[in-house]
């Protein structure tokens, strides 16, 4: 067994009372009972409990929360898939997770009738449009407003595009919903830790907030091309480095083997400070990677590329008021779970490819619906 393997296998007991047996199955220790294990399996369904909870409720039992939580934080010995499933499709309750739920007649809403259910269990009553529930239009208006946002669409396009379809909506709703559904859904997926490579880009791109010159921080997975930490900063002093850093530590809980950046004196400090001797820096890198040496120097294209998109959204940016702006955390997120990749053969998204998937072809309504019941739960 390897020393990964060990640690890993270590850090689940302690943490979770679990371990792994294989890549599609985990063995959880019952709390009321020790001396029980329960097998926790991978299904196309999601995952399936042997305990009595789950069989008899057909719920999400704390079982299966524990290795959920486990897989979310990428702390098994294997690299697991984190499946971000269509919540509504899953006929679970939206209050204890129960499986017995009941149809329970309709709702009458401004956007029509909508299907309640009622819970045998917590006898609570709920509708299962989560995070659209007092919204007067329907989900998929509003995340087809993000989805045109995020491509490069100014918010006033986006309403005049909807008012040819016979649809009004003002600017100002749209704006609202980008910056309302960026927010919630970057806090969910922000605590998903994504499966990277070993190497680290990172750079500086102009941004225009409210007229000033900013910088956007970023940094990305060289494998993946998975977008980590985008930080805005008037600046280019050192503290913004080293922050940048911390950060990318923090959601990839490891350290990279290689750092490739520009020449900002700062990160090479950064660098030695927050990533340790171990990491090799290679630093300077420019576009072209003929040198008048004639020797070739790594580029740092991959980068470029991210910063390219960035720039490209300028409209996207151009009502940027704040620096402290839902909206850079939005378009990270729509780069990463919504858009595929061109750089990872065509048709892979850079989340897919860190190994997060998001179920259904409406990205944004899969993340919003999971990351409204996340809140909820955990308030
Ligand atoms: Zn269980
Ligand atoms: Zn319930």
């Amino acid at each position: 067994m390897n020393a990964r393997k060990q640690r890993a296998i270590a850090m689940m007991e302690i943490k979770g009372h679990c371990s792994q047996i294989d890549s599609d199955n985990f063995s959880v220790r019952s709390q009321s009972n020790p001396k029980n294990r329960y097998t926790v399996s991978k299904t196309e369904n999601g995952l399936r409990c042997q305990c009595k909870d789950y069989t008899c409720r057909k719920a999400d039992c704390k079982h299966i929360k524990i290795v959920l939580e486990i897989i979310k934080n990428n702390q098994c010995y294997r690299n697991n898939t984190f499946r971000i499933m269509e919540r509504s499709k899953l006929s679970l309750c939206k209050y204890c997770d129960s499986g017995k739920i009941r149809k329970d007649g309709m709702r009458n809403t401004k956007k029509g009738k909508v299907q309640r259910f009622k819970c045998l269990d917590c006898k609570k009553r709920f509708t299962t449009n989560f995070g659209f529930e007092k919204k007067q239009n329907d989900d998929s208006i509003i995340t087809g407003s993000l989805e045109m946002y995020f491509s490069g669409m100014s918010v006033r396009d986006i309403s005049r595009q909807y008012r040819r379809m016979g649809i009004k909506i003002s600017h100002m709703t749209i704006y609202r919903w980008v910056a309302q559904y960026s927010k919630l859904g970057s806090e969910y997926v922000e605590k998903i830790v994504p499966r990277v490579g070993d190497w680290i880009r990172a750079d500086e791109a102009f941004i225009r907030v409210n007229g000033k010159m900013n910088y956007l921080f970023s940094t990305m997975d060289d494998e993946t091309r998975f977008w980590l930490i985008g930080e805005m900063a008037d600046t280019k002093f050192q503290h913004q480095a080293d922050k940048l850093l911390v950060s990318t530590v923090n959601m990839t809980q490891k350290t990279p083997r290689a750092f490739i950046t520009d020449g900002l004196p700062a990160y090479a400090k950064s660098a030695k400070r927050v990533f340790g001797k171990e990491t090799h820096h290679i630093s300077n890198v420019g576009i072209n990677s003929r040198r008048k040496s004639g020797k070739i120097h790594p580029t740092n294209n991959k980068m470029e590329r991210l910063n390219g998109e960035i720039r490209d959204r300028e409209k996207v940016f151009r009502g940027l008021k704040k620096k402290d702006t839902p909206l850079i955390a939005g378009l990270k997120l729509w780069y990463n779970f919504s858009k595929e990749h061109g750089g990872l053969g065509g048709d892979v998204t850079p989340s897919e490819s860190a190994l997060i998937k998001v179920d259904g072809d409406n990205k944004w309504k899969t993340i919003i619906q999971n990351a409204s019941l996340y809140r909820e739960n955990s308030v």
